[in-house]
């Protein structure tokens, strides 16, 4: 069997490879009970939407990595723009009077890019130190302003916003949140989920909206205005499930926050550079104006790993107003990295020139449609998704929507046929989540869709077989 595509390295001995992941490793949020029995998949090589193992076998990828991976894998254009990065400059330092010539361009290519006046950059390293990035940035606003009770933050159950001490409190997990972690509870409030699918029976779409906007508005006086600092929002839920928001959602939370002088941070992690087929989703898809958008993931499609935080002209005025001796005590070694920078400007480039947000555009409703034909399936209870985001949410009963036993795992049942098969799609309980790279081609949609009905069907006959369904 081929190993990888033409030009890999040679790959090692796949069984002593899991032995040493198994015994060196930690995987997040893998249980420690199952790990030592199960292992993890070896991925070896990776070639435009396909991976392939350390025995050479290839799957499509329909999780792009981790919502990551926007130009596929593999590309040459890409691996010389970062080594001639290396040997140009490999590094220097982003402090105090410093900078390199590829952050520079990046961060002035990111202020066109993005919507409004949001014109100022904070380069980090991941989605969560982007997040955390905002936090202190929110914090830090409201001390200049003379603001110092306004601390309080307000985000939504069921949000992921990473993996910091600050980022995993603002998420809303349940799963994130066990008790052998500690989170910071006192200052972070979190609200219900936008999720139609599990509103209550018989409210229409519009009085869902109200309700929800009535909980932040309440949630908001209840706190006091007056420390109410920031809301903190995906423009769709990811992790929690692909939670599109109800028509109106984000005008109406933005437009609430406007009210009560309450800063509005996008988490774009997943949403910009292309997954809702725009640079950024806040405005060109869902017509808002936040104050502060974090990014990361495709901003260089998973290549090198970078974050940013932008945030607006107004924010800037405040915290830098002349005369107050200020500096903003934040940053890191490898903060505006010049060659994660480098490969985020290639990655631009890429997709300006192939037109990839104008293919998901194009390719996405196809997507979505496609995915809809699985809802015949009798464990199938939703099929929901926008851009190139879908989620297949598996119920034990369609009708009262009765999920599976959480134990049961169901989205892992339907997974592993799904790896059997060459295809990998991601669990979360009893969901399976999509975000495709997003130069997806019909062919690959359609054999996304495929197997993902024969998995569904095989892990149904093997629910009845073992008295579940
Ligand atoms: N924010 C959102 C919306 C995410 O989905 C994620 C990761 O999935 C993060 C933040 C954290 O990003 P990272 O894993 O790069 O720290």
């Amino acid at each position: 069997m081929m190993n990888g595509p033409p030009n890999s390295k040679p790959i090692p001995d796949t069984a002593r490879l899991k032995a040493a992941d198994c015994a060196h490793v930690l995987h997040p949020w893998q249980l420690f009970d199952i790990f030592p029995e199960e292992g993890a998949l070896p991925i070896a090589a990776g070639d435009g939407a396909y991976l392939f193992d350390s025995d050479g076998k290839r799957y499509l990828d329909a999780v792009g990595g981790l919502w990551c991976t926007n130009i596929g894998l593999g590309r040459e254009e890409m691996a010389d723009a970062i080594a001639a990065q290396v040997r140009t400059l490999a590094y220097a330092s982003p402090f105090v009077d410093m900078t390199n010539v590829p952050a520079v361009q990046l961060a002035d290519k990111l202020a066109q890019l993005a919507p409004g006046e949001l014109n100022h950059v904070m380069f980090c390293c991941s989605g969560s130190a982007a997040v955390d990035s905002a936090f202190r940035l929110v914090q830090y606003y409201q001390n200049c302003r003379g603001k110092r009770d306004k601390k309080y933050i307000i985000s939504r159950h069921n949000a992921y916003h990473g993996s910091t001490y600050a980022a995993m409190s603002i998420g809303g997990k349940p799963g994130d949140h066990p008790p052998e972690f500690d989170y910071i509870s006192d200052r972070i409030y979190h609200i219900s989920a936008p999720n139609f699918y599990r509103a209550g029976a018989g409210l229409s779409e519009a009085e869902f909206l109200a309700e929800l906007l009535g909980e932040l508005e309440q949630t908001i006086l209840d706190i006091g205005p007056d420390k109410v600092a920031a809301f903190f929002a995906e423009p769709v839920m990811g992790a929690g499930g692909v939670i599109v928001p109800p028509a109106g959602y984000h005008r109406g939370t933005r437009e609430i926050c406007r009210q009560y002088d309450v800063l509005y941070v996008s988490d774009e992690v997943v949403t910009a550079f292309g997954r809702l087929g725009h640079w950024f989703a806040s405005q060109d898809v869902f017509g808002i104006q936040p104050d502060i958008i974090t990014v990361a993931k495709g901003i260089t499609s998973g290549y090198i790993p970078l974050g940013a935080t932008l945030y607006s002209e107004q924010i800037h005025r405040v915290i830098s107003e002349p005369g107050k001796g200020r500096c903003f005590a934040h940053g890191f070694t490898y903060s505006g990295h010049p060659v994660a920078c480098a490969a985020a400007l290639k990655n631009i480039d890429i997709m300006e020139r192939e037109h990839i947000l104008e293919h998901v555009r194009e390719m996405a409703p196809y997507l979505q449609a496609q995915l809809q034909t699985l809802r015949d399936l009798p464990i199938v209870g939703d099929v929901r998704g926008m851009g190139m985001m879908a989620c297949v949410e598996f119920v034990r009963d369609k009708v009262s929507r009765a999920r599976f036993a959480e134990e049961l795992d169901v989205g892992k049942w339907v997974s592993n046929e799904a790896d059997r098969r060459g295809l990998i799609v991601r669990p979360i309980i009893n969901l399976n989540v999509m975000s495709p790279p997003l130069i997806i081609t019909r062919d690959q949609v359609d054999f996304i869709v495929s197997t993902l009905r024969e998995s569904i069907q095989a892990a149904t006959a093997q629910l009845i077989a073992e008295g579940h369904f």
